[in-house]
């Protein structure tokens, strides 16, 4: 049995990505940073019948809480075959002169830091897997090509801590898919859409299980799928992969 370990796997995108992974067979460590939440989250899986699932209690903002689960997820398995980085936090629609750099830290640090600290964390149990495979969720916003192109349809939509955060896990994204180049490693940064979650208080047109779907779809790529791409259905729905 494959296992996974999924950060903000409590609620909305990283929750569904949790269901769809049970019903495909995958043994899931559902990483959360509230263990009431993440409890109440477990219980809904087991009501619905899936059962091989576990709280792992992470902060993605707290190195000590990265070590604590890297500590005992080496204690639960020997392998870990996929890890999905889907924590993130918007911080707000900000500005690029007037928001305070306090915003862009708090951003930061949850999105880009806390991935790379994760990462770091777990790549020895990742190593352990025969087909290793590491999805950064990042979003449409965070490409630098499309934020260039006056036609595209989000062109306006340019919160500063935001964009700047996901663009910078795109770029760790490439560097790391080319530094594990040679292995049995996909990594990719996948793009689930403007999704109605409380992450935008619902207003995103597309729907959760859709999101968690392309999540998925990166999280079981066979033997010779791709590595280093930027996979987004909303932004390119011809091919599925996004300009950087
Ligand atoms: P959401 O509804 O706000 O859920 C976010 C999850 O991340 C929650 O479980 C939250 O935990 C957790 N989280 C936040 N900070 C954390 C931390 N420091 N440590 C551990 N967990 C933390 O967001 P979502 O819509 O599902 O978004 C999931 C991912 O998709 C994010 O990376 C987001 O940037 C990306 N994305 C979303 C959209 C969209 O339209 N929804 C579009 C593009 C990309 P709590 O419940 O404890 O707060």
């Amino acid at each position: 049995m494959k296992t996974v370990l999924i950060t903000g796997a409590n609620k909305s995108i990283g929750f569904e990505t949790a269901k769809q992974l049970l019903q495909q067979g995958y043994y899931v460590f559902l990483g959360c940073r509230d263990i009431k939440k993440g409890e109440q989250a477990i219980n809904q899986l087991k009501s619905a019948g899936l059962t091989e699932v576990e709280l792992i209690e992470i902060d993605v903002d707290n190195i000590e809480s990265i070590k604590a689960a890297g500590e005992l997820l080496g204690q639960k398995t020997k392998v870990l075959d996929v890890l999905i980085n889907n924590a993130g936090i918007s911080g707000s629609m900000q500005n690029a002169l007037e928001t305070d750099i306090s915003v862009f830290k708090q951003v930061f640090e949850t999105n880009f830091f806390g991935v790379i600290t994760v990462t770091q964390t777990f790549i020895n149990l990742l190593r352990q897997s025969p087909e290793p495979r590491i999805v950064n969720v990042t979003s449409g916003l965070g490409s630098l090509a499309l934020h260039n192109d006056p036609t595209w349809k989000y062109y306006s939509v340019k919160p500063a801590g935001y964009v700047s955060s996901k663009a910078a896990l795109n770029a760790y994204t490439i560097v790391l898919a080319n530094n594990l180049q040679g292995t049995p490693f996909k990594v990719n940064a996948v793009d689930p859409g403007y999704t109605a979650t409380d992450f935008n208080h619902h207003s995103g047109p597309g729907t959760v299980p859709d999101a968690a779907a392309r999540v998925v779809k990166a999280a079981t790529l066979g033997a010779d799928g791709p590595t280093g791409y930027f996979f987004s259905d909303d932004n390119a729905p011809e091919t599925g992969i996004s300009p950087w």
